[in-house]
């Protein structure tokens, strides 16, 4: 089985042909970070031409990197949602004139299940498992009794840890995206700085992260009317400690609860040093759970993950109509 996968959510135009739902022939990314670093953020319009403009070099790269041609392709798995929908549409559309040129079946994929996926393509899964899933618009819990089948048990009421990492970084003047500098900077430093953990209710699994972004921007505020100073270093090590905290701790009290055989990490923010050393210290003192953390390239968008959550769908039957629109709010659990 060989499926190509095209993914445009967001600021990352992504094509890669990945076999039998693990092995990758290629994973092209061309990102657009350099484009949207002097906006601060990703400008939506800005990131919809620059996806027309690389989509077809993108695919093209990944069908010749992979050596095989549009003949050897057995479905095409495109990210449908969420993300910006003007970006999303370029990927869909793309996706859908492939397929109706070629006679190729279609088969739309949700961006966050294969944030998860992207852990299958370094080891086979095994159920029940629970995925925490950290990235720029997404910070969740989600429980997988098997393939293909998502419930979200807990997840933000406001910020995602992606977002809360980007918004304190450009507080402290880096360039975005922030995350990687703050986590770089909190090597660096010691967590000094006293800052607020969100447990929310005693059975919740839920996260919010904009109390702790609100306490970092007010303590450099209150710090600066009174004319001193704060090491960004330590700042850094204080935020990133808490977000850490909050984060391991609810998901070794869910991975207990619900049994689970793995826990998953996924999304951009599994990029984080900090975040990947305290979990694998954590889960080696616990028996019988194993913890999953993909490589670096693989936790950042790219398109040979979302080909291996469409490979799954496609053997469990999943084809998608050419009605298949981007959807910028689609829902992980009813897709
Ligand atoms: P979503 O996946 O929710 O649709 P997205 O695709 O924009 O959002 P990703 O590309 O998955 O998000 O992740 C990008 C986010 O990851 C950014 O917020 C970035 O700052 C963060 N990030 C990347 N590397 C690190 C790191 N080392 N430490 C903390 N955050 C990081
Ligand atoms: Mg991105
Ligand atoms: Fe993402």
């Amino acid at each position: 089985l060989i499926v190509l996968g095209i993914e445009t959510s967001c600021d990352e135009t992504a094509a890669a042909v990945i076999r039998n739902g693990t092995e990758i022939l290629s994973n092209i990314v061309a990102s657009q970070i350099e484009s949207h670093k002097r906006f601060g953020g990703v400008v939506p319009e800005l990131a919809s031409r620059h996806h027309v403009e690389q989509i077809t070099v993108v695919i093209e790269e990944a069908l010749i990197k992979a050596d095989v041609t549009f003949d050897d392709i057995d479905a095409i798995a495109v990210t449908e949602g969420p993300g910006l929908v003007g970006a999303l549409l370029v990927g869909v559309n793309a996706a859908k004139a492939i397929s109706f040129a070629r006679n190729i079946p279609l088969v739309g994929v949700h961006h966050i299940a294969g944030h998860i996926y992207a852990n299958r393509l370094m080891k086979e899964m095994a159920f029940p498992l629970l995925s925490l899933v950290v990235s720029g618009g997404h910070t969740e819990l989600v429980l997988m009794k098997k393939h293909g089948e998502f419930e979200v048990i807990g997840e933000t009421r406001d910020d995602a840890a992606g977002e809360a990492y980007d918004k304190v970084a450009r507080t402290l003047n880096l360039p975005y995206p922030g995350g990687p500098h703050i986590d770089r900077l909190a090597n660096e430093g010691t967590p000094t700085i006293d800052l607020p953990r969100a447990w929310l209710e005693e059975d919740s699994y839920d996260f919010s992260f904009s109390g702790l972004k609100s306490a970092v921007i007010n303590t450099l505020h209150n710090a600066e009317q009174k004319g001193m100073s704060i090491d960004p270093k330590n700042m850094a090590a204080s935020f990133q400690e808490s977000v850490i905290d909050v984060l391991v701790t609810k998901t070794i009290k869910a991975a207990k609860e619900f049994n689970v055989k793995q826990v998953l990490l996924s999304g951009g923010v599994a990029a984080n040093k900090g975040l990947r050393e305290r979990l694998e210290k954590e889960f080696a003192k616990i028996d019988g759970i194993e913890l999953l953390i993909p490589p670096l390239h693989l936790c950042t968008d790219n398109a040979a993950m979302i080909a291996a959550a469409g490979s799954i769908l496609f053997e469990k039957g999943k084809r998608s109509e050419y009605s298949l629109n981007a959807n910028p709010s689609l829902d992980i659990e009813h897709f």
